[in-house]
């Protein structure tokens, strides 16, 4: 009795710390999100004001209250309140604003009203708090002294722009108003002013237009109808063929509306425009689009909008104006040479329109050096102060240089990688932050061919599938594995396009220059062998329909044959009509010098998913530390063998099977000798046969026939023991250690291999280190039972070849069943490693099956109840925290268990550094994606320590 209670309690203590574990693992595997939401909470506890910014990504700000209440903000070349700190109270328009003028850049002076002015005017119940518009006036002293002009002037007028900027860029859903300043006097004097009349009443005519569209709410459309009746009076179709007395008669035009619409004049007083300009900002803020857009990017606690009152400059002010855009180094190559294009006379966006072609900035030497050289100047000067590539947008007016933004450059991987390690050479920034500045992911682009970008622009795109297998491919369509064997041995290039693929079409996959599924998802048969051999592949392409038997695929009524030449892009999913050109990209010196960084600073090795000494050579080159999976049924099908694997599935007896597995086995032990050798002194992650049996049957009445004939039995016996094998849910089913379970003789063909194939290594003087893995393990009774099956093997072996040497060979399990991760602690007793199969973990924990996800995953995407593939990219708050709870309760049941991780998420970067913060020592991925492994485990060392 006393015994019975003291079981039951140790087993209530058990589970109490089973309880723990699973706390701690949510705690810890749950997002950064979660957790700085609930610190977040805490701290709002302790603070009740002032109001809290919660994304969410998690982020979260405290404005600080802005001293004696000041409500405006100058920058200028003579004065700047703020900093690049104070987005809260600044927004992040004016914080920037003010950091370009701190650091001397040629800013159009002006001034920001912070966010808190914004919440008072809430407050107050939509007044402009007291004291403001004398703040304003104070500060466009300022700005009125830089630029040389009065504000209100009649002859040579200030004209000012106002634009909205809250702390978190709302791209599109606040109003910006241009022009204020102008009325009907000093319309003419700007007219005087420039010589150019027909600049001044275009000007005034946007300034009537915008100011009554978002300060008095007049619909656009009254003016569009307005802007008609001169363009038809004057015959022209183009805004900008309207000639000058025609902008004179549409500024009537305009007023005439605004005066009809809003019941009284356009105001032309220009600090009651000012005035009612900043209030409509203000009231944007709450505007329908607005609270709509902070819902779904979840951002809320923000005070408000700020406002920039800004001068307004001109780069279409005759031929010593201009305008540009352009970037510090250049985006795509990374070399360090100022890119970018301008054009004369023009605003900015006639550069991004594409109406007028830009020139080559280097051309501006030519029309003004003195502003070339203050551009170079001020491109040194952005790169020391923001230590980044910048992109830089730049105005000059009559011969007069403004900067108007600058942000951080987008680049290509091979950029990133050269403006990293050129940054480092430059003494900008550290190894570290030279490593943390390359996207990870981007470092695919430096490995495999890709599209030229030029010709795709004007591609014939069919459809989208999705981007299993990076890279570009070119050919023709081949509708089974053995037309693409034959045609691309007789030296055609060839896509095969297959609803589906099967082991049993690797030959043809592997001959093709790339593979087309109208099925199946990121963890398909198909885009799992592509991506290990590197090999361009695009997956469920729902919208082809394929007639193998015909050989034509259809799509959206297009229809494609075996002449037919296509191009799939396996970075973006695209299926393309016609053959574009690639381009293959090199590897520089820059790229090894990175990945040497990448190994100094992560402290989670990197291994690799490779069935073939091919394979692992290519992984070991790209730096892979040992193999983390090897699966077996991969080596089960070429020539000779899938003869004597199939005998070895339809036979009855154990005898028979054992005949048959006995022809696989020098197979086996010679492809398991390949790969020690290759990976010489590195561990090689074995995992014993794995999928339902029936996968390796020919499913086609002529292979079934040709079978029938080698194993002299009829056809329809072959027929029984196929239909017989078939399962309703093979991926539930008879599979995994299910098999060495009901076949142990499987196991023992598969361990002697091993076992052989390592004391021939010894002798060879290779260091082979076999990591023997069972799969799909969910209870501790199968591991038990089949590791003693295995180690007996082992010790038979020995004796056999008399070899008395000790063996290094581990023995442990995968964690893919989500209740493998729940009793992890008693599995890890019998194991030496785990090692976390996510592909089948996702799978089942999400139940939805990696197949056939495709059916529906682009709907969930799309309507936002996923937000990315969780067969691509872990999902860290739920399957993660199996992960971390496998993790934990396997240390806690045997200490010296060594965890990694082999599904297809260990080439994800953000998934790597979920495995570092997780406590992995390693993750497995395929071949081509090992370097960008290295480099997102390093980028986790230097984040998280
Ligand atoms: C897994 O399930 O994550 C795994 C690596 O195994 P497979 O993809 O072969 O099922
Ligand atoms: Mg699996």
């Amino acid at each position: 009795m006393a015994k019975k209670s003291a079981a039951k309690k140790s087993s209530a203590k058990k589970t109490t710390k089973k309880k723990a574990t699973a706390k701690k693992a949510v705690s810890k595997a749950s997002s950064a999100k979660s957790r700085s939401a609930k610190t977040s909470k805490k701290k709002a506890a302790a603070k009740s004001s002032p109001k809290r910014v919660i994304r969410a990504s998690g982020r979260k700000v405290v404005p600080k209250p802005a001293k004696g209440g000041k409500m405006v903000f100058n920058f200028g070349a003579t004065k700047t309140d703020g900093d690049g700190s104070m987005k809260a109270l600044l927004g992040g328009k004016g914080a920037n604003l003010a950091e370009m003028t701190t650091i001397g850049l040629p800013v159009p002076p002006g001034m920001t009203i912070t966010t808190e002015t914004c919440a008072k005017y809430y407050e107050s119940g939509t007044r402009l708090p007291h004291g403001l518009m004398n703040e304003v006036t104070k500060g466009m002293a300022l700005v009125e002294k830089e630029m040389g002009k009065k504000f209100g002037d009649t002859k040579n007028p200030l004209l000012m722009s106002v634009r909205s900027g809250a702390m978190v860029s709302m791209p599109g859903m606040m109003d910006t108003i241009l022009n204020l300043g102008l009325n009907d006097e000093a319309v003419e004097g700007l007219a005087a002013a420039t010589g150019n009349k027909r600049f001044a009443y275009d000007a005034y005519r946007r300034l009537i237009n915008m100011f009554g569209d978002v300060v008095m709410d007049v619909h656009h459309e009254k003016f569009e109808q307005a802007f008609a009746t001169i363009k038809s009076k004057y015959r022209v179709e183009l805004d900008t063929d309207v000639p000058e007395e025609g902008l004179v008669e549409l500024c009537e035009l305009y007023k005439e509306v605004y005066r009809k619409q809003v019941g009284d004049e356009f105001p032309q007083n220009p600090f009651k425009q000012l005035e009612l300009a900043i209030e409509a900002v203000f009231k944007s803020w709450n505007a329908d689009k607005a609270i709509s857009y902070r819902r779904i990017e979840g951002i809320h606690g923000l005070n408000g909008t700020a406002v920039n009152v800004q001068a307004m400059v001109y780069g279409n002010m005759g031929e010593t104006s201009g305008t540009g855009v352009a970037f510090t180094r250049d985006p795509s190559t990374g070399d360090s040479a100022f890119y970018g294009e301008f054009l004369i006379n023009a605003q900015g966006e006639d550069v991004v329109a594409g109406i007028r072609t830009p020139k080559p900035v280097v051309e501006m030497k030519k029309w003004n050096k003195k502003v070339f050289d203050q551009l170079m100047k001020i491109k040194t000067k952005l790169e020391k102060h923001y230590k980044d590539m910048q992109d830089i947008e730049f105005t000059i007016e009559e011969g007069r240089l403004f900067m108007l933004q600058t942000r951080t450059g987008k680049r290509t991987g091979a950029a990133a990688v050269k403006i990293a390690c050129d940054m480092v050479k430059e003494k900008l920034i550290d190894e570290k932050q030279a490593l943390l500045r390359i996207p990870a992911g981007d470092l695919v682009q430096l490995l495999l061919p890709s599209f030229d970008p030029k010709k795709k622009e004007i591609a014939d795109v069919l459809t989208r599938g999705l981007p299993a297998s990076p890279g570009a491919a070119v050919g023709r369509p081949a509708f089974t594995a053995d037309e693409a064997v034959e045609r691309a041995h007789a030296g055609e290039k060839v896509i095969l396009v297959r609803k589906e693929t099967s082991p049993e079409d690797v030959d043809g996959m592997h001959s093709a220059a790339g593979i087309l599924t109208s099925t199946g998802g990121m963890t398909s048969h198909a885009a799992v062998v592509a991506r290990g051999w590197g090999k361009c592949c695009v997956a469920g392409a729902g919208e082809i329909q394929i007639d193998a038997a015909k050989g034509t695929f259809t799509v959206n009524g297009k229809k494609f044959g075996r002449k037919d030449e296509i191009s799939i892009d396996g970075g973006t999913g695209e299926v393309i009509a016609g053959s574009i050109s690639t381009v293959t990209p090199e590897l520089s010196g820059d790229f090894a010098k990175v990945m040497r960084w990448a190994d100094k600073y992560a402290t989670m090795a990197v291994r690799t998913n490779a069935d073939t000494p091919a394979d692992a050579t290519r992984a070991r080159e790209f730096g892979a530390k040992g193999i983390g999976l090897t699966r077996t049924e991969h080596m089960f099908f070429e020539g000779p063998r899938i003869k004597a694997m199939r005998e070895m599935i339809l036979v009855e007896t154990v005898e028979e099977r054992e005949a048959a597995l006995a022809k696989l086995l020098p197979f086996q032990r010679d492809d398991f000798v390949g790969i020690f050798r290759a990976m010489n002194g590195l561990p090689v992650t074995i995992r014993l046969l794995d999928p339902p049996l029936h996968e390796f049957l020919p499913h086609e009445t002529e292979s079934q026939k040709e079978l029938a004939a080698v194993m002299g039995v009829p056809l329809s016996k072959i027929k029984q023991r196929v239909s017989m094998l078939h399962e309703l849910n093979p991926m539930l089913g008879h599979r995994g250690c299910r098999l060495a379970v009901t076949y142990p003789e499987i196991l023992r063909m598969q361990v002697r291999a091993i076992v052989e194939a390592a004391i021939e290594c010894v002798g060879e003087r290779v260091k082979a280190m076999p990591e023997i893995m069972i799969p799909l393990v969910g209870t501790v009774e199968e591991l038990r039972l089949l590791r003693k099956e295995v180690e007996s093997v082992i010790d038979q072996v020995k004796k056999e070849l008399d070899f008395k040497k000790r063996l290094d060979i581990k023995i442990g399990t995968m964690i893919e069943i989500p209740r493998a991760a729940l009793t992890a602690d008693d599995i890890a007793g019998e194991a030496d490693f785990f090692s976390f199969g996510t592909n089948d973990l996702t799978q089942l924990t999400f139940g939805y099956s990696r197949d056939d996800v495709n059916t529906f995953l682009p709907d969930y995407i799309g309507k936002g109840v996923l937000h990315v593939d969780p067969f691509q990219s872990l999902d860290q708050e739920g399957v993660g925290q199996l992960v971390q709870m496998g993790f934990d309760r396997g240390k806690e049941g045997n200490p010296d268990l060594k965890v990694g991780i082999c599904g297809e998420h260990g080439g994800d970067p953000s998934s790597v550094d979920f495995c570092h913060r997780v406590g992995l020592a390693y993750v497995s991925c395929s071949p081509f994606r090992v370097p960008i492994a290295r480099l997102a485990a390093a980028q986790a060392a230097i984040r998280h320590g």
